[in-house]
């Protein structure tokens, strides 16, 4: 009799359990479910603070899809690419014109200034490059692990700017070490961070000059949730948060 009652008992807890599972499921809103598709698709496990925190982050970069288009081996840049808003500087101390999408440019001068008052004179040495510029310096040097063959280079978006070097045993040079502070702070991401595998992660060597403008909020994501990862990050922008290919991504050439 007595063993009868328990098992009614935990018959109606399992009941109920389940009850509690179906209802927790079938309840979560579409914005719930996407949350937790997108968490998953990102392989990350959040908190419910850090949930929205990261889902926050993720709508407020939809609008800014332009500035995190990603480059790389395997998602090359179309041969006729061209930013529609390169702004062109010179300047007495840069070795050559600097041209940068505007945005990015802004920013860059911001930075510059902030470090000026550091003490630290950060010189753009190379700026947008098109598809002709980086195909005669790959074909110049085809052995360099550093030069990105035409297509596969984040200077072609007019987003990217090697700082004072291009020497890697000039990394703890001062520009340098304050760019790895500050620029962040900027809407500056170091593209290829040391100890990353270059032939599988990001396609190539640290560089501790290469810098690409994502956005400030691009880089809070990156730093929040990707490990300071700017490769880890925006290909899950790609694969996850941006469904179907832009313009640009749809005019891709393949690897070859
Ligand atoms: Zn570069």
């Amino acid at each position: 009799m007595k063993s009868c009652w328990i098992y009614s008992c935990l018959g109606l807890l399992f009941a109920g359990a389940a009850v509690l599972v179906y209802i927790a499921t079938e309840s979560s809103t579409p914005q719930e479910k996407e949350q937790n598709r997108l968490i998953q698709c990102a392989g990350l496990h959040l908190s419910d603070r850090e949930r929205n925190i990261f889902y926050n982050a993720i709508l407020s970069l939809k609008e800014r899809r332009d500035w995190l288009i990603l480059v790389d081996p395997q998602h090359r840049l179309p041969a006729d690419y061209k930013p529609n808003d390169l702004t062109v500087q010179f300047h007495p101390h840069w070795p050559k014109k600097a041209q940068l999408r505007q945005e990015a440019f802004e920013q860059m001068n911001l930075m510059a200034e902030a470090a000026k008052k550091d003490g630290i004179t950060l010189i753009p040495i190379s700026t947008y490059r098109t598809w002709k510029y980086q195909k005669m310096l790959k074909d110049r040097k085809p052995d360099n692990p550093y030069v990105a063959r035409a297509g596969e280079s984040q200077h072609h978006l007019g987003t990217a700017v090697d700082f004072n070097t291009v020497n890697p045993s000039d990394e703890n040079i001062p520009p340098l070490a304050w760019l790895r502070k500050h620029a962040g702070e900027y809407g500056f991401s170091l593209s290829f961070p040391k100890g990353k595998d270059a032939e599988k992660e990001s396609g190539y060597p640290y560089e501790a000059w290469h810098y690409r403008y994502i956005t400030r909020k691009a880089v809070q994501l990156q730093d929040d949730f990707f490990d300071g990862d700017q490769h880890k990050t925006l290909t899950f922008l790609y694969n996850c948060v941006f469904n179907t290919p832009s313009e640009t991504e749809s005019k891709r050439i393949l690897p070859n």
